[in-house]
């Protein structure tokens, strides 16, 4: 259980919002409990199974990272929320933060999905995990859209934006048509075109494109 959690927070040192309590309790229990000779060697083998195979696992799910710039308010986030293997309640929280209605303030549980379809469309680009990706928008109030959709034909009445599975984003320094192909290219779900307004749309809807 030591080289576990060694290992884990190794795992976690470059990830956001380091929480160390758990290995000091799991140590003091340790060290509390009664274990015979064999227990300790039987528990040590099993141990470096463990870290063994949650290296494997790492290896296979590096950490997911988003750095988002809201250009309406300023506001910049960076958080990790996937890592070892799970999603990241915390790295979570933030960007449905991040990627909240920025007119009403409404949030919503954003999709995981559209977030790590954010994360390979930027890896297939090669772009820096630590770049920020410009949002343009996110989550939309039934509110902010009904005032979208009256004023513009291009914006659907039941969007995906509604539904936290959308997002419109642009990459600092990447041509939006590079970032339409590498989107069109994961088939993840909806892709808009947008170059007159700066953004691309991507949904986790179903596989479809526009522009
Ligand atoms: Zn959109």
């Amino acid at each position: 259980m030591d080289a576990t959690n060694a290992h884990t927070i190794k795992e976690h040192a470059h990830c956001h919002a380091l929480r160390l309590e758990p290995l000091f309790d799991r140590n003091r229990h340790l060290s509390n409990a009664l274990f015979s000779r064999r227990d300790l060697i039987n528990g040590g083998v099993a141990a470096l199974v463990t870290a063994a195979l949650s290296e494997r696992v790492s290896a296979r799910a590096p950490e997911r990272r988003l750095v988002l710039v809201n250009p309406h308010n300023g506001e910049r986030y960076d958080a990790c929320f996937f890592a070892n293997g799970r999603y990241r309640a915390d790295g979570l929280a933030e960007l449905n933060h991040a990627m909240r209605d920025w007119r009403t303030g409404a949030t919503r549980k954003m999709d995981p999905g559209l977030l790590d379809l954010l994360v390979r469309v930027r890896d297939r680009l090669d772009v820096p995990p630590r770049k920020a990706l410009k949002l343009v928008s996110g989550y939309r109030s039934p509110k902010t859209n009904r005032a979208l959709h009256a004023r513009s034909h291009g914006v659907a009445s039941k969007s995906q934006h509604m539904l936290g599975k959308a997002t419109d984003i642009a990459i600092p320094g990447v041509p939006l048509s590079h970032l339409r192909s590498a989107a069109l290219s994961l088939r993840g779900g909806g892709v808009g075109y947008y170059p007159n307004d700066g953004f691309v749309h991507m949904d986790t809807g179903a596989l479809r494109h526009w522009s």
